[in-house]
């Protein structure tokens, strides 16, 4: 899956161009920098990709979530809906601007279940954010419809499936704001760095000024900008914006691969009846960087995740078993572990995490087995894993 697998000379090329003028910042040095503007151009070529107005280039995918609900004015107090299943960064993002993540359950589709979102809308509700998992995605028309009615701001969490579509959109281009994560396991890297793409002008504004002090990024003279409200340093520098921009370039050959591959492992588990895969969304088409699977039940799930392990077949998941992924591990955000201390209004918004099941969550999760998508496999090694992945598999299967 992860770019980095394929990483060569097209990005050393780009990264020479930095390297030999020495202009690592992303503004400013016009005259110095040999008119190399690695940052500006991708956030060009990510606007032509994505078939979106606007993107602005930030430090991480993180930092891209949390500038996406600064830009869309949400902060303090707001409640932010998320799923149970993401990376522990969709609540972090949520919880440094002193919002409140309301974390619910997940559905077949492995992302957001419209009926638990809609459950969660209280008056403080702000935003819904589905987080495409594992290169697929949530039910959008239903939760674009979701928002509407309450009027809500969709932010799509597209880390984990640059490539993918829906209803022959890019992921992170439908709702009001998208964001992607580059960080060096991800589909395509920069080695660290992230994007916030809208179609909306004030959004894309703000995101520009809150991810450089608040700098208005008006005429050349960096000194006088003026700052049309506080900001702070989320930027992304030249050589990380050089190696994405090779990288965004070959995205479309890594989806391919990574479906050819994908292809193979799932047509050999399809012959064992126990099995079924996520529900893709109608429209839906997968960036094919993880196959994900259910199988009957919880322990079967982890005792084929064990033995697949032991045989030497890395790279496939149990989630329900995750310190990163998956909310019954969150410990430090059920018990509020923090350096510093928290309002009042978020020790009380966050009370639920305590007491409130998953149990739905657990369904899908327990049983839920996702394997890795490698680019670096050639078609024999593809064929063998799989043969061996039915083998292991079908013996704790009755
Ligand atoms: C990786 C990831 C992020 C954060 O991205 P970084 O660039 O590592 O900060 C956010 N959400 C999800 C779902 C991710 O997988």
């Amino acid at each position: 899956m992860p770019g980095f697998e394929l990483f060569g000379d097209a990005e050393r090329k780009e990264l020479n161009d930095v390297l030999e003028n020495g202009v690592l910042m992303r503004y400013g040095f016009d005259g110095m920098r040999n008119g190399h503007w690695k940052a500006r151009q991708l956030e060009q070529e990510l606007e032509n990709k994505f078939q979106v107005k606007h993107a602005q280039l930030v430090s991480s995918g993180t930092a891209a979530v949390s500038i996406a609900l600064a830009s869309a004015g949400i902060g303090a107090g707001d409640e932010v809906i998320m799923p149970v299943f993401t990376f522990v960064a969709s609540f972090e993002a949520i919880m440094i601007l002193g919002a409140i993540p309301i974390l619910v359950d997940i559905d077949d589709t492995l992302t957001l279940d419209p009926k638990a979102v809609e459950e969660a809308i209280t008056r403080k509700t702000k935003a819904i954010m589905p987080v495409h998992m594992c290169g697929s995605m949530a039910n959008l028309d239903t939760l674009l419809n979701i928002c509407k009615k309450h009027n809500l701001v969709l932010i799509e969490d597209s880390s984990q499936a640059t490539g993918a579509t829906y209803r022959g959109k890019p992921l992170g281009s439908i709702g009001d704001l998208g964001c992607l994560s580059l960080d060096y396991v991800k589909i395509i890297t920069c080695g660290e760095g992230g994007a916030v793409l809208t179609n909306y002008e004030t959004y894309y504004k703000h995101s520009d000024h809150f991810s450089d002090h608040g700098h208005d990024h008006i005429g050349n003279d960096r000194g006088a900008e003026t700052h049309p409200f506080l900001g702070y340093n989320f930027r992304i520098s030249e050589l990380n914006a050089a190696v994405g921009l090779a990288q965004l370039r070959r995205l479309d050959e890594f989806v391919a691969i990574q479906k050819k591959n994908y292809t193979i492992l799932r047509n050999a588990l399809s012959k064992i009846p126990q099995i079924t895969f996520r529900t893709v969304p109608e429209g839906g088409v997968e960036s094919y960087s993880f196959l994900s699977f259910f199988l009957p039940d919880l322990e079967t799930a982890r005792k084929a995740t064990t033995a697949l392990k032991e045989a030497g077949v890395d790279g496939c998941f149990h989630y329900y078993d995750n310190n990163w992924h998956y909310i019954r591990k969150w410990e430090h955000l059920k018990t509020l572990k923090t350096l510093y201390p928290l309002s009042a209004e978020v020790k009380e918004g966050l009370k639920y995490l305590k007491t409130k099941s998953f149990s739905q969550s657990d369904h899908f999760i327990g049983r839920n087995i996702s394997c890795l998508i490698k680019l670096s496999w050639t078609e024999k090694e593809v064929v063998n894993r799989s043969q061996k992945m039915v083998e292991i598999i079908s013996k704790y299967l009755v």
